[in-house]
């Protein structure tokens, strides 16, 4: 068991990448705490996973929240006794051309994705470093990390911002040994994509079957969506490694979109 006893707080943990994380996690020997803004799924999410023996803990979180973020974190703290391992995962997508962004809507994606990597990894930071145990920080980046697509402004900022975030925790957290890195997927078949498909398709005013082929897996080396079993694997990797020596980096699993 890679990660035996370790306490992983999951954000998004209720549905798609998040929730097979915290299942790998799990069977891998983790407590976890399935943090999400839906509560009932994240309730039945950490109900499901203690049914299977494991040890898991629902909460409620608006992670563009300080106040709910620093009450999750403690909480998970108070339950399990400690945080070592923070995924930031919670992510939504609007897709739509710059000059017809709303603002708000702007405003709403750098919330989720950035204002919400910076105040889990705040919180999580003072129990990790106040601990002494160290820690490792996972952030949901994306092959939209590194690359840009038509239609995702918001989110290509921000996903590239978190790299950015993970470095400067990466340097920060070093000697506190807590590392920091990103996981950069290609395209999974989740509820965040399966809404994406027909508004593309609206949008670019092709079928969905050209969404699908000839957009986002065009790139690809073998026309395959990325799994959640994959991205899980490369997150359970960067959570269990045992040293600085890899941390700040980004790692892309995408079937070959993206090639550093
Ligand atoms: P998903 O829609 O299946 O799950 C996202 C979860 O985040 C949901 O349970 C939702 O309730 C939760 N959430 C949304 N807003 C929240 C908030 N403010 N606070 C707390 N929780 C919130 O999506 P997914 O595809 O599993 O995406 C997870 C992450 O992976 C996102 O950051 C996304 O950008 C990233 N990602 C997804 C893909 C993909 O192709 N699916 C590719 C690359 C990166």
């Amino acid at each position: 068991m890679k990660l035996k006893d370790k306490v992983a707080f999951v954000t998004g943990a209720a549905s798609g990448i998040g929730r097979k994380i915290a299942e790998t996690f799990a069977r891998e020997g983790a407590r976890v705490v399935i943090a999400d803004l839906n509560q009932e799924a994240a309730l039945e999410t950490a109900a499901q996973l203690c049914a299977a023996g494991h040890d898991a803990l629902g909460v409620a979180v608006d992670v563009s929240s300080e106040a709910q973020v620093d009450a999750a974190v403690g909480r998970a703290v108070a339950h399990f006794g400690g945080l070592d391992v923070l995924v930031s995962n919670a992510g939504i997508q609007i897709v739509k051309p710059v000059d017809a962004f709303g603002f708000d809507e702007w405003k709403r994606m750098l919330s989720i994705h950035l204002d919400g990597a910076f105040l889990t990894t705040r919180a999580a930071l003072r129990h990790m470093y106040a601990s002494g145990r160290g820690g490792s920080v996972i952030y949901m980046g994306s092959v939209h990390s590194k690359e840009a697509s038509l239609l995702k402004a918001p989110y290509v900022t921000a996903k590239h911002g978190l790299i950015g975030l993970a470095k400067v925790v990466a340097k920060e957290g070093a000697p506190h040994g807590v590392r920091a890195n990103v996981i950069c997927p290609g395209f999974v078949r989740t509820p965040l994509v399966d809404k994406q498909i027909p508004e593309q398709a609206r949008t670019l005013g092709i079928s969905e079957d050209d969404v699908v082929r000839k957009v986002m897996l065009k790139e690809t080396v073998d026309g395959e969506f990325t799994t959640l079993e994959d991205v899980a694997e490369v997150a359970l990797m960067f959570a269990a490694f045992p040293s600085n020596a890899l941390t700040g980096q980004s790692m892309v699993v995408s079937h070959g979109w993206f090639m550093q």
